[in-house]
């Protein structure tokens, strides 16, 4: 990893011990396989991805990559863990479908492939991150010009701390306890702000919600109070 890379190695090992069980649906992924068709649908409506370039930043195991390369996209997917990338890649001969794995940060694809891709995806991640502004800065880098971007992540305020830390990991157990810490949950202002900061235009946002009694999520443009997820474009 590169000194001073804007990589939390706390971070990448939690998800390093995990990743044998990414793809079980009943495992600590159970939320991110749930949540998958309904951002897959949210990109695909406003982002046609069939014959795009689209990258995956912070792609895991590969579930919102494998699904954008089945609806027609060309993907690739980075991630700075090298177990989800050894998962994810294996995974792909059990589906049969096509994804490119590599292990990078945004900030060094963008260096090496500026202005690459049609639509750039990172979703889940940015609350992980040491400096979440300069991964989208990196992301709006890789993206050409016209493109469109998306980004979810979790809000900061009670309701949030209550739903994505006390429910998900203490009470429902969804999540292992200190998957998330609420100090890095992030408000859609400050997101908007850094969107807006790397030169790009916010065009929309939707909240993800869940219901504990039905265990399901939905999309709700009216509710961001906890997991959301912002679309932006790249000026022309
Ligand atoms: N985006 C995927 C996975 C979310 S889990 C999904 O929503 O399905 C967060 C992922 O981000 C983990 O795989 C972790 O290894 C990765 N990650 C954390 N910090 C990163 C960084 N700085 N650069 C690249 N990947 C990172």
């Amino acid at each position: 990893m590169n000194r001073g890379a804007n990589v939390d190695p706390a971070e990448i090992a939690k998800f390093e011990e995990l990743a044998s069980r990414w793809w079980d649906r009943n495992s600590e992924f159970k939320p991110l396989h749930d949540i998958n068709p309904l951002r897959a649908n949210f990109i695909d409506e406003h982002s046609p991805v069939a014959g795009r370039t689209l990258l995956d930043v912070g792609c895991g195991g590969g579930i919102l990559a494998e699904s954008m390369a089945q609806r027609g996209a060309t993907v690739t997917g980075i991630d700075m863990g090298e177990a989800p990338l050894a998962v994810a890649r294996l995974h792909l001969l059990e589906s049969g479908v096509d994804v490119d794995y590599l292990q990078s940060t945004a900030e060094d694809l963008a260096a090496a492939h500026p202005g690459h891709f049609d639509i750039v995806c990172c979703l889940e991640m940015l609350e992980h991150v040491p400096e979440p502004d300069k991964v989208i800065a990196a992301c709006a880098e890789l993206t050409q010009p016209g493109g469109s971007l998306y980004f979810s992540t979790i809000n900061r305020n009670p309701k949030a701390y209550a739903f994505a830390i006390i429910g998900a990991e203490h009470i429902l157990q969804l999540l292992p306890v200190g998957t998330h810490e609420y100090d890095k949950f992030i408000k859609p202002s400050e997101l908007a702000g850094w969107i807006r900061a790397a030169g790009l235009a916010l065009d929309g946002m939707t909240g993800l919600t869940y219901n504990p009694l039905t265990r399901r999520y939905r999309l709700n443009p009216r509710d961001v109070s906890v997991n959301y997820m912002v679309r932006a474009v790249k000026p022309l």
